[in-house]
């Protein structure tokens, strides 16, 4: 099967659960196999994540889905991403929103995902190197942030960097297994909702996991 095939293929699966139309066609456009390693080629449409080296993993195409249709994006977004890795998920947040800003803290990573965006021709992406504070301040505030991380609670930090009314989505948990949250930030109370489990890897810092 070519890889076109398989990528039709996965997101026809991916359609029965996610039902955002936009999501789903950025998923049909985005080449996951230039996010993975060569010798990955093959596994590229599989709904699996895949390793990235450092440790780190691409996220399993569902969970991409889900979270990316958790933000609610229309277009006219800017978004904070914490865990830049291969990139793929920037390139579909780019696909979806006006403007993206991504944070690594892995050098080698920022490196080689810089280098796939460009070469894709994305022209709303800025990738930074991570800072100490979680997050971009830079660049807040964000209509949407997505930690592709495990975090161990939700981080003062980027509740700040989210404007009123924007949607922060994130894994809560232990350092193994996690809830994917929603959090709606109100005026007054923000609302928070669980989407269900998920397993990431650990999110590094100060008011996260040690290294
Ligand atoms: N969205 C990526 C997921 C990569 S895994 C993809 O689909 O490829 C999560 C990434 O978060 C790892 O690359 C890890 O190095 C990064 N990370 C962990 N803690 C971080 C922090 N505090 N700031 C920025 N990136 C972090």
């Amino acid at each position: 099967m070519g890889l076109d095939t398989a990528r039709a293929r996965l997101v026809g699966y991916l359609s029965q659960e996610i039902s955002d139309k936009r999501v789903l066609a950025a998923m049909a456009h985005v080449p996951r196999e230039l996010f993975v390693s060569p010798d990955c080629y093959h596994s590229a449409y599989d709904d699996i994540p895949l390793s990235i080296g450092f440790g780190q993993t691409i996220s399993q195409p569902f969970i991409v889905a889900l979270m990316t249709q958790a933000l609610k994006l229309k277009g006219s977004e800017k978004v904070l991403e914490i865990g830049t890795g291969s990139g793929y998920q920037t390139a579909i947040l780019a696909e979806l929103a006006k403007w993206v800003v991504s944070v690594e803290r892995i050098p080698q990573l920022v490196e080689s995902a810089r280098q796939v965006l460009g070469k894709l021709g994305y022209t709303n992406i800025e990738v930074h190197m991570a800072e100490k504070t979680l997050g971009w301040v830079a660049g807040a505030p964000y209509d949407a942030i997505i930690v592709t991380s495990g975090a161990p609670h939700v981080p003062d930090a980027l509740l700040e960097q989210l404007s009123v009314g924007g949607r922060l989505v994130i894994p809560v948990g232990s350092r193994w297994e996690q809830d994917l949250l929603r959090v709606t930030k109100k005026k007054k109370r923000n609302v928070v909702e669980n989407l269900g489990g998920c397993r990431f890897v650990p999110l590094i810092g100060d008011d996260a996991w040690e290294n």
